[in-house]
């Protein structure tokens, strides 16, 4: 096997028997970059630099007796995490040559378990799409079809994982950017409950309801990376201070008695019937391992994307006033006087997609709105939580499809923006409610991958990784490959 075809626990072992050392493995994953990264598009930045002495540090402590599990492993981070020195773009141009001052929480952690860090991965601009079509740095192709879109907004880092260029990547998810990018391109992506892993250092979108979590090949590697990641940290006021659950211990829990509920209004129009009947498969083959199905009702989903599409814009157009052109990067050339600075500053500097939401979110937020809309969507919302507070009364898991359709070509939704946020059906109530949810490989459709969720109640994460890799133990989906990758 060669060594871009391993995942993080066989690059655990390879380091740990001295198959070959992280140096070697840097420097042949940077090689592969460079020269199949052209086809794909997904890396804003490559580190060389920072991965080659991170390496070098990691090989320094394995020699020394260290043995950590991610000591000398090849990650990258999506472009909105901060990166100390290193251009932090959450691909817009607006914030040009901006280098962050500081790593946000999740990059120090991982930095400190001895990951090396390969580059940054492009994304839908500020996290806004399902995709990564609206990236200053231009789009993502996804490997399984070049003409056909990655997803998004994590698309640089599922492409890139996918594509056999890092084994990991870090995304987040505010709607489904990491569930829905890791379903068309054939990988394992979890986003934690809210306030599980730091926001801190993570660029907002919509803070009530981002969260960064791990995207893989499969759920073992998810659990490696989740283990470093989440935590209680006191920088952010919305993490949670519980303590961390051991989720590699929790992978190998059997299955018998688990309790699954399928919830009747996810199987109904708009849902390509060739995805619903792989998690029909899914189901049955659950069964085998020991669990029982009911159906369920989830009675408010389809208020979901209207309220989404309130109250993320809302949030939306308040985090990002903060980039007018006189802090961060990008600055419009010789402006008048301050309001024509503001204003060009953030007209030039912004893509289509931004401006739309910033509109959105401010007219919702306005004197007389605000009652109609944003505090309507708030209300959507608890009724949203609720039903899944009821259904987990009844059952451990809900099993749907995470998107009601496959990879779509580039620029095929590009006139119709709402036709894209259509596909967000089935991942936004997770983030509306806070509760965690994972993506996993469950076969192909005309060659193009189809992903299954799978959501829990809130804080069990591990019950998700336990089911993923169960299923992963007795079915090959998530080893495939794409042809010429
Ligand atoms: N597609 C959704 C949006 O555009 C979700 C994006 C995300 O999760 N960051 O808002």
């Amino acid at each position: 096997m060669s060594m871009h075809e391993l995942t993080l626990r066989q690059i655990a072992s390879g380091l740990a028997n001295k198959d070959f050392s992280a140096t070697e493995l840097t420097q042949s994953l940077l090689a592969r970059i460079q020269t199949v990264d052209p086809q794909l598009n997904s890396f804003i930045t490559v580190t060389e630099e920072l991965a080659l002495s991170q390496a070098k540090s990691a090989d320094e402590r394995r020699a020394a007796g260290e043995n950590g599990a991610l000591l000398g492993a090849p990650i990258a981070h999506k472009d909105l995490f901060c990166t100390q020195n290193v251009l932090t773009s959450c691909a817009s141009k607006i914030l040009s040559g901006f280098k962050a001052p500081y790593n946000a929480t999740v990059v120090e952690k991982l930095a400190s378990a001895g990951t090396v860090t390969l580059g940054k991965l492009n994304m839908d601009e500020f996290a806004m799409g399902s995709a990564n079509e609206s990236s200053h740095y231009g789009a993502v192709k996804n490997p399984w079809d070049l003409t056909r879109v990655p997803g998004g907004s994590s698309g640089g880092s599922a492409a890139a994982v996918a594509a056999r260029l890092i084994p990991a990547a870090t995304g987040t998810d505010t709607g489904g950017s990491i569930r829905q990018p890791a379903a068309l391109t054939n990988l394992t992506g979890l986003k934690p409950t809210y306030g599980r892993v730091s926001r801190w250092g993570m660029i907002a979108y919509a803070s009530s309801l981002d969260q960064g979590g791990p995207l893989a090949r499969n759920a073992e590697d998810c659990a490696l990376l989740l283990q470093a990641m989440a935590g209680f940290d006191p920088k952010d006021s919305t993490s949670v201070d519980q303590p961390l659950d051991d989720y590699l211990a929790a992978l190998d829990k059997p299955l018998a008695g688990l309790r699954i509920g399928l919830p009747k209004e996810y199987f109904g129009a708009g849902l390509d019937a060739r995805i619903g009947e792989k998690v029909l498969a899914v189901v049955e083959e659950l069964k085998k391992l020991g669990a029982t199905v009911k159906e369920i009702s989830l009675p408010n989903m389809q208020h979901a994307i209207p309220a989404y599409y309130v109250i993320a814009p809302a949030e939306a157009s308040s985090n990002l006033s903060r980039f007018d052109g006189v802090r961060f990067g990008y600055r419009c050339e010789n402006p008048v006087n301050l309001e024509d600075l503001y204003k060009r500053s953030r007209g030039e500097g912004f893509g289509a997609e931004v401006k739309r939401r910033i509109m959105v979110g401010t007219y919702a937020l306005s004197a007389g709105y605000y009652d109609a809309y944003y505090i309507k969507a708030q209300q959507i919302r608890r009724l949203i939580k609720n039903d899944f507070v009821a259904a987990f009364n009844e059952v451990d898991l809900i099993i749907g499809p995470t998107t009601p359709n496959l990879a779509w070509k580039l620029g095929e939704k590009n006139a119709d923006p709402v036709s894209a946020y259509l596909e967000d059906i089935y991942t936004i109530t997770a983030n509306l409610a806070g509760i965690p949810g994972l993506s996993m490989p469950a076969g192909f459709v005309d060659g193009l991958p189809v992903g299954v969720q799978l959501l829990a109640p809130y804080f069990q994460e591990g019950r998700l990784l336990n089911v993923a890799h169960q299923y992963q133990q007795v079915t090959d989906w998530h080893t495939q490959a794409p042809t010429g990758f």
